[in-house]
């Protein structure tokens, strides 16, 4: 039998399935993998030992009654963003280092119905603002593939978890590519799913139009089983919409013959590694050879996907982060000389300097006499991106090309410069402003490191991205190639 840490979910699934084990027996393996390769990697803010185990028996308990759930006794990793009852949720950020959630997301609540086992909280950028990993409050996390190097962020702890077969998924959240850029540095499935299709109930806000909860995983059947769980209408998320989720473990089969593809120009011009630029056009030619075609589509506003970005985001998050003054959550100054100096002092020294520089353009942006020529002209351009994405996919099936445009940095690179960090999610931003699902799939290596191709879709087409990597999987082995010392 394979070894356990490096089945699939879907192979676990499987073997609990057959008896061929137990997922305490499972839940134990990963734990102590956990426990001796984990402190290298920083890859976990918490690790919830004691709590898998009980979960883990309570599965397979109710196996044996008859009454096993979809997910019955498989770990899962949360990305720390996500509240779960009872447990530390610090989001990253000195601000919730001592938060104790009273409730459960609805993400944890589902897959907790389901029977996933949590294994663990992750590390990740401070409220999820960064790409690197660099700004979480707990350290960064180091690139299984290179501990020199990021994994990307925000959700680097969730993607280097993954990748060295700590857990076979974790939970994730992409507000401008925190999924899909890990994902395609660690060699990860990464899959955001269409804006309202994943309930955000419970998922620490950054930037409320932007957000959006997926998965990170090892294949794209993995990430079907997943999703399959996670989506669907929640009541207590007010932009949840109530459409109905199809079978997307059903919808994986079928050919790539008479599929459209469209390729943007732009996204091979100067800015992408020669590499990177070679190992996407090859997955394409494989896309190609399988019976797509491809075509070229014009994304007008290309240009505007990251300036944009950084004029919502930075908004919504100095709103949404209003809510942390000392006061009624987190961290609270000592010895405060008064009400200002409690408001002053608590987020002076409960936020980091990436989350301030958001909440300082933020509060600028939105200020009288600026909001005009910067958010509502963002808002303005916005639309305009989505017209464009729109106007694309009445030519074509998907959208393909790279997902980030360099394989992993170096730790430190660019923390000294912003905007240069900033210009690591230029391919994938655009599908945040739009609200599109979007997913990255590997699909090559430079120099030992992962590169991944990254697919974005219409509106409520998550099925049919499924589909294309599942089958590109098929075609392809990148997926399943692991970093040396993790196998
Ligand atoms: N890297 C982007 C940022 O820093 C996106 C983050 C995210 O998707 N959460 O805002």
């Amino acid at each position: 039998m394979t070894a356990l840490h490096l089945q699939t979910l879907t192979e676990l699934k499987a073997g609990l399935e057959k008896g061929d084990f137990t997922s305490v027996e499972l839940t134990t393996a990963l734990l102590e993998r956990i426990g001796s390769l984990g402190p290298d990697l920083n890859a976990f803010i918490s690790v919830l030992g004691d709590n898998a185990l009980a979960q883990a028996a309570a599965a397979d308990a109710a196996r044996a009654a008859g009454n096993a759930g979809v997910l019955c006794g498989l770990p899962i990793v949360h990305k720390d963003i996500f509240c779960m009852r009872d447990v530390l949720t610090t989001c990253g950020s000195r601000m919730l280092e001592n938060f104790v959630a009273p409730y459960d997301a609805t993400v944890v609540e589902r897959l907790a119905e389901a029977g996933a086992v949590v294994l663990g909280k992750a590390n990740m950028d401070e409220f999820a603002m960064g790409s690197s990993n660099e700004t979480s409050y707990f350290g960064p996390v180091h690139n299984p593939w290179d501990h020199a190097r990021s994994p990307g962020g925000s959700s680097g702890g969730s993607a280097a978890a993954v990748a060295a077969r700590l857990s076979p998924a974790a939970t994730a959240t992409d507000t401008g590519g925190s999924i899909r850029q890990p994902a395609a540095l660690t060699n990860t499935v990464g899959f955001k799913p269409t804006y309202g299709r994943v309930s955000r109930y419970g998922m620490i806000a950054f930037a409320s139009s932007l957000d959006q909860a997926g998965i990170i995983t090892r294949s794209a059947e993995d990430a079907a089983l997943l999703l399959g769980v996670m989506s669907g209408f929640d009541e207590r998320d007010s932009t949840s919409v109530d459409v109905p989720v199809p079978d997307y473990l059903a919808g994986l089969g079928g050919s790539l013959n008479g599929l459209r593809v469209g390729i943007v120009r732009q996204h091979f011009d100067a800015g992408l590694d020669e590499q990177c630029a070679a190992a996407v056009k090859a997955a394409l030619a494989e896309l190609e050879a399988a019976g797509a075609t491809l075509t070229e589509v014009d994304l007008p506003n290309l240009d505007y996907c990251v300036p944009t970005y950084y004029v919502v985001a930075p908004a919504e998050c100095s709103s949404n982060l209003s809510r942390f003054d000392g006061v009624r959550f987190g961290y609270r100054a000592s010895e405060p000389k008064d009400l200002n100096d409690l408001y002053c002092r608590s987020r002076g020294e409960g936020f980091g300097a990436e989350v301030k520089r958001r909440i300082m353009t933020g509060t600028y942006v939105l200020s009288a006499g600026y909001y005009d020529a910067y958010y509502l002209k963002a808002q303005k351009v916005r639309q305009l991106i989505t017209d464009d994405f729109q106007r694309a996919f009445e030519s074509v099936d998907v959208i393909a090309g790279p997902t980030t445009p360099t394989p992993a940095f170096k730790l430190g690179d660019k923390t000294d410069d912003p905007i240069t960090m900033y210009l690591n999610d230029i391919y994938t931003i655009g599908a945040n402003l739009a609200g599109l699902p979007a997913m990255s799939t590997p699909c090559g290596m430079v120099d030992d490191l992962p590169v991944g191709l990254h697919l974005v879709g219409p509106h409520w087409a998550e099925g049919r991205l499924l589909q294309i990597a599942h089958q590109y999987q098929q075609l392809t082995d990148w997926h399943k190639q692991a970093p040396e010392a993790y196998t």
